[in-house]
């Protein structure tokens, strides 16, 4: 733990949207996160790439404080939100996250998956909770899927109500991690399409993929992280065409 732990970020307010500061995090023996600092502007797009094992699901989890860290700080707006007094349900609540994975709960409608955080959270009325929800469902072209249960959907369509639940409590960042890895590959284009979507809307996004095209494309940055190290980072373009690292550019040439 470093000494000092002030719990206002020297730019609170005007800063970045997430600061990691120093985070470090073994599992046993293995440290998987060696000293991680990044920063997340507001509206700023960022792909994590990296092998598998690098630690970029591990390095997602810390940022939405599903994963204790050994050492380091977390800032969500420019507050120390690993900060022990912090409420952990009112940060995560600032925060929507998407894994690979569908992880709609079965039971619930359509419906009632995306509005159950702001409901529950937010104390949100139903109806109000439901207008919103069948808003956005609508503006993603699942409006008529409302009512039914998850396993009547598709992944693609499972994957964008999952993004659209999102959203529903307008957190001021999204992690997204490899959203489009457990899928039909007919069926990546049209969640890849809502993230562009979101992106273009001005949505603060983190996302762990290995889409290399659509980082390309829709990330404004791409950081490499390898070993549970960020090894290079800069614009998407910069890094995925003329990486300076050898690490980099070895882990790239498997993606063309
Ligand atoms: P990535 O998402 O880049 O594939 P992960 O963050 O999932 O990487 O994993 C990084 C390393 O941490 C891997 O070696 C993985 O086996 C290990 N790891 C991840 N989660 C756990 C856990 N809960 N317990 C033990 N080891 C873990
Ligand atoms: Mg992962």
């Amino acid at each position: 733990m470093s000494e000092h732990r002030s719990s206002e970020h020297p730019s609170a307010g005007t800063g970045p949207v997430l600061s990691l500061r120093g985070i470090r995090k073994s599992f046993g023996d293995t440290e998987v996160l060696r000293g991680i600092d990044l920063d997340i502007d507001k509206h700023e797009v960022v792909a994590l790439i990296g092998a598998s094992g690098s630690g970029k699901s591990t390095l997602l989890r810390t940022a939405n404080l599903l994963e204790p860290i050994d050492d380091g700080q977390v800032f969500l707006g420019g507050t120390d939100v690993s900060d022990p007094r912090v409420k952990l349900d009112a940060v995560r609540a600032r925060i929507g996250v998407v894994f690979q994975h569908y992880n709609l709960f079965p039971h619930l409608s359509v419906l009632d998956n995306v509005t159950l955080a702001s409901r529950a959270v937010q104390r949100t009325s139903k109806a109000r909770a439901e207008q919103r929800g069948l808003e956005l469902l609508a503006q993603v072209g699942l409006a008529d899927k409302a009512r039914e249960f998850p396993d009547r959907l598709s992944g693609g369509q499972q994957q964008r109500v999952a993004i659209v639940r999102a959203i529903a409590t307008d957190p001021e960042l999204l992690l997204l991690d490899e959203i489009t890895s457990a899928l039909d590959p007919e069926l990546v284009g049209e969640v890849l399409e809502l993230v562009r979507t979101l992106a273009e809307g001005g949505s603060t996004i983190l996302m762990a993929t290995h889409e290399m095209a659509f980082a390309r494309d829709v990330a404004h940055r791409v950081v490499f992280l390898d070993g549970g190290q960020i090894v290079e980072q800069g614009p998407s373009q910069q890094i995925l065409k003329h990486p300076v690292q050898d690490r980099t550019r070895e882990f790239l040439t498997r993606f063309t």
